[in-house]
């Protein structure tokens, strides 16, 4: 009598086994696809292009996400054939968009359709071709930007919100700093102030986070070389805590 191989998981014969289990029931228990935590797409406003690491690609792509963008964000395991990913936009806010994709897979010939929720933030930063193209001189951007955390504000009443503190903060800056600023940018999530001097941008920044309670957080990136030295662009991006009596209150940090 020849007894024939079962998956210890379901019973079934006659099925491909890895380690005692059949295809159906591993695929049951692993982890076919899933989705960052976190997943942030960078891309230029004025062409298109995506940053990805260090470089820019696709200038010219449309500003919407497309699969392009998000395919390559899931995570997919190492012995799953990804076949297709249908996306659809569950809600959107000016800088998250709250996604599902349907991912057809097949994984040890068991052929699937994961669902999968992906939260993706959008961010818009003017891509090195667009800033030398438009010949416009800045040596710092200054962003203002709502809270990082929490619920998201309607676009266009946080952007109105920015402009009135940014009203504001114009008429208590030193005039030097006024006139360093060259001009700005509205934005989905906030404005881009350009200026032609750093130390007035930064001295506008520590006013922000004074007077507004903002938080700062600065970086630098290199742009180009003059006269043998290294030229730095400093952002500095300031975000602003929620007015008080909107929506739930802002934790303490
Ligand atoms: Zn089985
Ligand atoms: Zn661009």
């Amino acid at each position: 009598m020849v007894e024939e191989e079962f998956c210890v998981v379901c019973g079934a014969t006659g099925r491909p086994l890895v380690d005692g289990v059949c295809s159906e029931c591993a695929a049951d228990r692993a982890v076919l696809v899933s989705a960052p935590g976190r997943a942030v797409v960078v891309l230029c406003p004025h062409c298109g292009a995506r940053q990805v690491r260090d470089h820019w690609e696709r200038s010219g792509a449309s500003p919407l996400l497309t699969a392009e963008d998000l395919t390559p964000l899931l995570e997919v395991h190492p012995e799953v054939g990804l076949r297709r990913v249908r996306w659809e936009e569950r809600s959107a806010t000016a800088t998250v968009r709250e996604l599902v994709g349907t991912a057809h897979v097949v994984f040890r010939g068991a052929v699937r359709d994961v669902e999968v929720p992906l939260s993706v933030r959008l961010e818009h930063r003017i891509c090195p071709d667009c800033s030398r193209k438009s010949g416009r001189y800045y040596t710092a951007i200054l962003q203002l930007r709502g809270p990082a955390e929490g619920p998201t504000e309607k676009a266009v009443a946080l952007r109105s919100r920015l402009d009135a503190l940014w009203t504001e903060l114009m008429r208590e800056a030193r005039s030097d700093w006024r006139k360093a600023v060259s001009w700005r940018e509205e934005l989905p999530e906030g404005w881009d102030c350009f200026f032609t001097e750093t130390l007035a941008a930064r001295s506008i920044a520590r006013l922000a986070k004074q007077k507004f309670g903002a938080s700062l957080k600065e970086s630098a990136s290199l742009f180009g070389r003059k006269n043998g030295q290294e030229v730095y662009r400093v952002t500095f991006c300031l975000r602003f805590p929620r007015p008080a009596g909107a929506g739930p209150p802002a934790a303490a940090d």
